[in-house]
Order: structure tokens, then sequence, then C-alpha cells
């Protein structure tokens, strides 16, 4: 898995901080553009604090995600609130197998053996489909869950808030989860103010939604 940050609200804590000071003040907002660091960082931390986060929808994110399986982003594009652009499978012909290995399943030389005859086999269906003519965009029906695929995709700060708490929970599918703590230590590094209480619920709202009590993280 792979995954880069490629574009961002440039001074992402900015637009946000003026846009809070906006709602208390008869300033107008083109001259909150002047507004000092310091006086951006003490009305940024007020507003997280409060849980006012409407105003961090201003700054935006945009990753850059590949080597990743079709499993995990069909559960990503279930979050609504973004934009999203994946490799096509009508377009592109995957020939040459490509597929993520579950770390569950790689560690063992039984089951990894057997996923990847499985692999090597489905792989060998969907090129004898491509050789009798049927397109890409049907043959594809018989490729797995595990396929690669490479995706980009935009959320604003709010959103992925969000995100972060559903899916950096220990409860979320390993890899999703993965993706999303990688997403978060990338986003921290540019907005550190929006992101520094970031993470599932259990941090973020000192509950466990999901009510695992086997969870590692619960009692705390
Ligand atoms: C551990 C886990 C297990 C899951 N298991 C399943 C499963 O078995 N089956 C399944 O189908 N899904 C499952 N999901 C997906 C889940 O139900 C959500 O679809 C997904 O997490 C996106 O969350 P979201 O709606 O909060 O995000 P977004 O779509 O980004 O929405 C963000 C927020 O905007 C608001 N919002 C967005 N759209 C609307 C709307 N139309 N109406 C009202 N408010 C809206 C809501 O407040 C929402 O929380 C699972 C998710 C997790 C984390």
């Amino acid at each position: 898995m792979h995954v880069k940050l490629i574009g961002y609200t440039s001074d992402p804590e900015k637009l946000p901080a003026m846009a809070a000071t906006l709602t208390h003040s008869k300033t107008k907002p083109e001259e909150l553009e002047k507004l000092p660091k310091n006086k951006q960082a003490v009305i940024l931390e007020q507003v997280m604090n409060l849980g006012h986060t409407s105003v961090i929808e201003h700054a935006s994110f945009t990753f850059a995600i590949s080597d990743v399986s079709r499993s995990l982003t069909h559960q990503l594009v279930r979050h609504r609130i973004a934009s999203y652009s994946q490799q096509s499978q009508r377009y592109v012909n995957l020939i040459e197998p490509t597929y993520v290995i579950p770390p569950l399943i790689a560690k063992n030389k039984k089951t990894k053996e057997a996923y990847e005859q499985t692999m090597q086999a489905i792989w060998e269906h969907y090129n004898k489909l491509l050789k009798l003519n049927i397109p890409a965009e049907d043959a594809r029906y018989v490729l797995p869950n595990a396929t690669c695929t490479n995706i980009m995709v935009t959320m604003n700060a709010r959103s992925l808030l969000n995100f972060f708490e559903l899916r950096c929970c220990l409860h979320a599918q390993w890899e999703i989860r993965m993706l999303a703590n990688k997403m978060l230590q990338e986003v921290k590094t540019v907005a550190p103010r929006i992101f520094k209480n970031s993470g599932p619920a259990c941090k973020t709202k000192g509950i466990c939604p999901e009510k695992k009590k086997n969870c590692p993280l619960y009692p705390q």
C-alpha cells in the first residue's frame, strides 16, 4: 500500500481560523487574511475543543492511494463526503495477476500457497475470457476482491475526522485501518492543530461505539 498526500489547501489552518473569527466579528472576511498566526492558533484550538468543526470544511486534502485491494476501496467509497477517481476495470486490462494478500494468510505457508493458486486460476480464467473477445468490462466479473487498484481521494478536514474515528478503530478491517492511519500521519504534518486529537472514537469521544469489551483500548 502506498499513500501520499499530494495536495491540500495552502495554509490549511488559516482559512478555518478566519471562518471561525468571522462568525463572531464585524470584520469583513477579506480583512481577516491578516489574522496573526498566534490568534489563528488560539481560535482554532477553541473551535476544535468545542467541536464546532464546520469551519474546518474549508480545508481539503487530496491523497494518492495505490496498490490497495478492491475490498478496501469498496469500503472507502462508502464515505460520501469526499471525491474519488479510481482506475477503471473497463478501460484497463489487468492481464498480469495483481492482488493483495492479507497478512494472516501470508504468514502461513499452506494458506499462502492455497491463496496464490486460487489467484493464478482466477487470472487464467480472466485472460481466457479476454482472448475469447469478451471485453474487459465483462471479463472483470471473475476478478476477486483482492485485486489491486489505485484511487485518488479528496476529503475536507471535517469528513476526515469522521473517517479517522470510524476507520482508525481497532474494530475496523485491517487494510482500511492501515490506510486511515497512514492518511492521519500525513495530514498531521501539515495541519497539526486540526488533527492533534484525531483518531478512533475512544480517543476523540472517550466512548467505544462498538462496545467491544475484548478490545485492548476498551478499558481506557
Ligand atoms: C467497523 C465498520 C463496519 C461496517 N460494516 C458495514 C456493513 O456491514 N454494511 C454496510 O453497509 N456498511 C458498513 N459500514 C459502513 C458504514 O455504515 C458507513 O457507510 C461508512 O462508515 C461511512 O460512514 P459515514 O456515513 O459516517 O460517512 P460519510 O458518508 O462520509 O458521511 C459523513 C456524515 O455525514 C452525514 N451524512 C452523510 N450522508 C447523509 C445522508 N444521506 N443523510 C443524513 N446524514 C448523512 C452523517 O452524519 C455521516 O456520519 C461499516 C463501517 C465501519 C467503520
